[in-house]
């Protein structure tokens, strides 16, 4: 996809992604109930709920990892319910996982090297997220050598390497210190201002307010609010789902 330098306006934006009604049971436990939301071209969402809502069910779901009971997942005008992961990750759609995978034993280039896929030109957004990381600098360095958030950066930039025009991203910052998880939401932000949608999955809420997009949140498999930061922090229905979660805290 080349690189959207300058967002469209509103007016001219597409949906890139289209989640409809996609529901998910494991035996009888609804893990995702008739989810519907949408994502315009270069959108960054927040996807935030309590331990157990659904967000990296609905993640699998929309990668192809997990099959849905029912409901339709579409990238752009596709439709791409019934396609294989590395279908969907063909036609643009990239995934980081919660938690890392990266090569321990090989080092950042090599692991870089895997990730880029065959017949990728533009490489230019993977060599620029690494420079935005400063491992650029490290590109010698067995990856197990690196910081815990340093590897999860790694991650996060293999995850480019696809050149996807859609990210999904599940708690990219869990276990970061506050420093790490602003670098890595000023970086959403920059990968968004270079045409890349992000879909996040996130639990701190300084994560959330640095980025001050739309947030969706869902709740027991369903989406329960979608609003701007100030509506959904200031909603006491969302302040109760969180009621009893360990990081009620830092939460909303
Ligand atoms: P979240 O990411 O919001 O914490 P999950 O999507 O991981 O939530 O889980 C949602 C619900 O689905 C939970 O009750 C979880 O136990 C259940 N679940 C998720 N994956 C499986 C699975 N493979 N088998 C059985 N239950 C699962
Ligand atoms: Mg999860």
């Amino acid at each position: 996809m080349p690189f959207v330098l300058d967002s469209p306006s509103s007016a001219l934006r597409r949906h890139i992604l289209t989640v409809s009604n996609l529901s998910k049971s494991f035996g009888g436990v609804r893990a995702v109930s008739d989810v519907s939301l949408s994502l315009e071209e270069g959108e960054l969402r927040c996807l935030i709920g309590p331990n157990g809502a659904g967000k990296s069910t609905l993640f699998r779901l929309i990668m192809g990892l997990e099959k849905a009971d029912s409901g339709l997942v579409s990238l752009r005008d596709r439709e791409i319910s019934q396609l294989q992961p590395f279908q969907r990750v063909r036609l643009g759609l990239s995934m980081k996982y919660q938690t890392t995978r990266v090569f321990r034993t090989l080092t950042v280039a090599q692991n870089v090297v895997i990730a880029v896929s065959p017949g990728t030109k533009r490489q230019e957004l993977i060599w620029w997220s690494l420079n935005m990381f400063g491992l650029d600098a490290l590109l010698g360095a067995k990856a197990g050598t690196l910081s815990y958030a340093q590897q999860h950066w790694l991650e996060v930039c293999m995850a480019l390497g696809t050149n996807p025009c859609m990210v999904l991203m599940d708690e990219p910052t869990a276990g970061m210190t506050p420093d790490e998880t602003a670098i890595t939401a000023r970086f959403a932000r920059a990968v968004c201002a270079r045409g890349v949608s992000i879909l996040v999955i996130e639990h701190d809420m300084s994560f959330v307010r640095e980025i001050d997009s739309g947030i969706t949140v869902l709740h027991q498999g369903s989406v329960f609010r979608e609003g701007s930061v100030r509506q959904i922090e200031r909603d006491p229905e969302v302040q109760r789902i969180y009621l009893g979660e360990e990081n009620v805290g830092s939460s909303v």
